[in-house]
């Protein structure tokens, strides 16, 4: 089986995809983080991750970068976002993503275009929103912690930013496949939140 889980950043996709994947006892990718290291590996290149070429090149990032804590911060999430609209780019990482989908017995996958590039033929398809306020809320709280100083107001607009560059890009833009169930966990907390997908899965699984 195959799940894709699509959504905006910190919408909850990530916490919901990992919980699936244990549930149902399926490896489990997140293919922001190979964005993410393809815009790190950029700035350690010294190149510029708004250039075609630059961001091509650093596809071919290694291994142990993915390892790397860094591509967790809300910069390397926002150096994501710009390398990500380059097509060279997209296509460097696509097989790699379509590979782990494939493998036998299936696989839980998150990211922005999943269910609509990735894994058309998903047998479940989930895309999580939450409002921009619920959504900077959350990051706000996450970033505290990490001791990272920062405010609300900024983490607004940088969500806000990042959406809109991921819903207007002309490759596989963000939004939700036709077939795909909607999960709004504006108002669920972490447990509800996972609780209602897996109750949503099983409602698609055997309605299959
Ligand atoms: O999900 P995460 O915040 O780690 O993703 C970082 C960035 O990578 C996103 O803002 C998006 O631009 C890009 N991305 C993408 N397609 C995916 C996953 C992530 O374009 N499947």
């Amino acid at each position: 089986m195959i799940v894709a889980v699509d959504g905006p950043t910190a919408s909850g996709k990530g916490t919901i995809a990992k919980a699936l994947a244990a549930h149902y006892g399926l490896p489990h990718l997140d293919t922001g983080l190979l964005y993410r290291a393809v815009g790190r590996q950029v700035v350690l290149d010294g190149g510029n991750p708004d250039d075609p070429d630059d961001a091509a090149k650093a596809c071919a990032f290694p291994e142990s970068l993915l390892e790397d804590p860094i591509l967790r911060s809300e910069e390397t999430g926002g150096l994501a976002s710009r390398v990500s609209v380059h097509p060279r780019v997209r296509a460097a990482l696509l097989e790699r993503q379509r590979a782990f989908a494939a493998q036998p017995g299936g696989a839980v996958l998150d990211g922005r275009d999943i269910g609509t590039v990735i894994a058309p033929d998903a047998e479940v398809k989930l895309f999580v929103i939450a409002s921009v306020e619920a959504r900077a809320q959350r990051r706000y709280l996450e970033m505290r912690k990490r001791g990272e100083d920062t405010t609300l107001a900024a983490i607004e607009a940088d969500l806000a930013a990042r959406d809109e560059r991921d819903r207007n890009r002309a490759q596989a833009p963000l939004k939700p496949a036709e077939d795909a169930i909607l999960i709004d966990t504006s108002d669920l907390d972490r447990e509800q939140a996972i609780a209602f997908a897996i109750s949503e899965t099983d409602r698609k699984i055997a309605s299959a």
